[in-house]
């Protein structure tokens, strides 16, 4: 319950601008708490941010969410934003490893394919990979359980072919981890249970999707997702909320009823309530491993606006996922955005594209590998990755603006073992009176799990 304040204090102190500290400051302003939140940066959104690329506003960041549980949809009906919700086209999506590209079979989950037998998935497979696959349909419903993470799970139902092929472009492309370190009871919850009934994994895939389950449907904001921040943030302003910049939480402190809530600089603020979307000590149990809960990896984003009407076949779908080894390509992932947002491609002149590029980090190395390139050689290495993902040649000077940004990428949610970790977390924190944690480091990766997260923790500051 949130308990009101002296006029000097806020009732409630919101630690970081990102989505889940915007979600959580709306959600406690509308229930007439006064809120300040305090972000380090300059700007809001976090992940959730815009870059300008000749005059186009694109997501550079997060540029679609999850329809799943449709968890965004009261909290866009309530900004005004539901009207501009767009599907992107559903040209698919293709795969790349020992330098060929494929078209990954449609209707699959997690690259797991629905028919290891339809004609995509048996070019990709070969015909003994593809029959090894189909096997799946003979084995007990026992073969997998007791398989510790997605890739031996799927190599002992549908053969090794199929994690190399299929399941570990979208694992690195999507997630930058390898399938041997993710949890397929994390990402995809009820699987394990789908296939008993069901019988066969292929059998579950099939039943999961026509259920929408994760991953099967995403959409989008005309305009860009960075839509949302910037309406929650003029909805916490129009109710009296205060936001902050520049000036990053160093620690937080319980003392008598209150927190303690300092900054780098040396200022400090006072609230009852505190909600910390990112790790800050004293919001962290002792002996939590950080690091399991928050080191994603290093990526570099860069997205190029180009002149090539060889692009207007969207020749590869929405985009390509690179699996491994990648040979001479850098790339872990490229969206084709213009083929895969139509308001995107609205507003560009004819023949010109975006395509948005993915750099994964350099082999043992915590920065990206694109990350010691000036903007000249790192546009030769995006068109050299363009050559080999979608086999066609652009000069530079075809290249009409460039746009990039480092990431720290959150720690995916279903990395092995993180799920205890944070668990324990949640447990510590509901003994804290007045803390709440939010926020992608404890909810998960994805809008779909932070929102409804964000809101959870508003929640508990109002008592409801
Ligand atoms: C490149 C990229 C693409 C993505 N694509 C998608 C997608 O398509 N769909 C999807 O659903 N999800 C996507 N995600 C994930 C999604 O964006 C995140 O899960 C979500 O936006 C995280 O929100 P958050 O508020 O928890 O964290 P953040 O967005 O990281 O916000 C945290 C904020 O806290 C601030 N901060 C940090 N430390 C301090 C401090 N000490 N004091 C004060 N402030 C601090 C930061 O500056 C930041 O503004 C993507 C992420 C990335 C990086």
């Amino acid at each position: 319950m949130i308990l009101p304040s002296d006029d000097a204090m806020p009732d409630l102190i919101v630690i970081g601008a990102g989505m889940a500290g915007l979600v959580a400051a709306n959600r406690a302003v509308r229930a007439d708490a006064s809120v300040l939140v305090l972000e380090a940066g300059r700007t809001i959104g976090g992940m959730l941010r815009p870059a300008t690329l000749g005059g186009v506003r694109i997501d550079i960041g997060a540029e679609a969410f999850a329809t799943r549980g449709a968890a965004l949809d009261p909290l866009l009906a309530e900004l005004g934003l539901d009207a501009d919700v767009v599907e992107p086209n559903q040209h698919g999506s293709w795969g790349y490893s020992d330098g060929a590209a494929y078209p990954l079979p449609k209707g699959g989950m997690l690259g797991i394919p629905a028919d290891p037998l339809d004609d995509c998935a048996r070019a990709i497979l070969g015909e003994e990979a593809a029959q090894r696959a189909a096997a799946d349909l003979e084995l007990g419903p026992e073969v997998g359980m007791n398989a510790e993470h997605l890739a031996d799970f799927v190599a002992a139902r549908m053969g090794q072919t199929v994690v190399d092929r299929l399941v570990t472009p979208v694992c690195r492309g999507v997630y930058s981890l390898d399938a041997y370190e993710l949890d397929h009871r994390v990402l995809v919850p009820g699987l394990e249970c789908r296939l008993q009934e069901e019988g066969s994994l292929q059998g579950a895939i099939r039943a999961m999707r026509r259920g929408g389950a994760p991953g099967a449907a995403v959409r989008g904001i005309a305009g860009g997702m960075h839509r949302i921040p910037e309406r929650l943030a003029e909805a916490i302003r129009a109710r009296g909320g205060e936001i902050r910049f520049g000036d990053p939480v160093r620690r937080i402190a319980p003392q008598d009823d209150t927190w303690r809530v300092e900054l780098m600089s040396g200022g400090s603020f006072e609230a009852r309530n505190v909600i910390a979307t990112v790790p800050v000590d004293g919001a962290i149990a002792p002996g939590t491993d950080v690091e399991a809960l928050t080191a994603g990896p290093v990526a570099e984003t860069v997205a190029l606006r180009l002149h090539a009407p060889e692009l207007d076949a969207a020749q590869r779908g929405t985009g390509i996922l690179v699996g491994e080894p990648a040979g001479e390509v850098a790339a872990k992932a490229a969206t084709h955005t213009s083929a895969k947002w139509p308001w995107i491609a609205e507003a560009l002149e004819d023949g010109e594209h975006i395509v948005r590029f993915s750099y994964p980090p350099r082999e043992g190395e915590g920065m990206p590998l694109t990350a010691g390139l000036d903007n000249d050689a790192l546009r030769t290495r995006a068109l050299t990755d363009l050559a080999l993902l979608f086999g066609i040649e652009v000069q530079p000077e075809s290249v009409r603006a460039m746009t990039r940004q480092t990431w720290h990428m959150p720690a995916p949610g279903a990395r092995l073992g993180r799920s205890q970790e944070v668990a324990g977390l949640r447990l510590w924190a509901e003994d804290q009176p007045g803390l709440a944690l939010a926020g992608t480091w404890i909810d998960g990766t994805g809008l779909a799990n932070v929102v409804p997260g964000a809101e959870r923790a508003a929640l508990r500051h109002l008592g409801r």
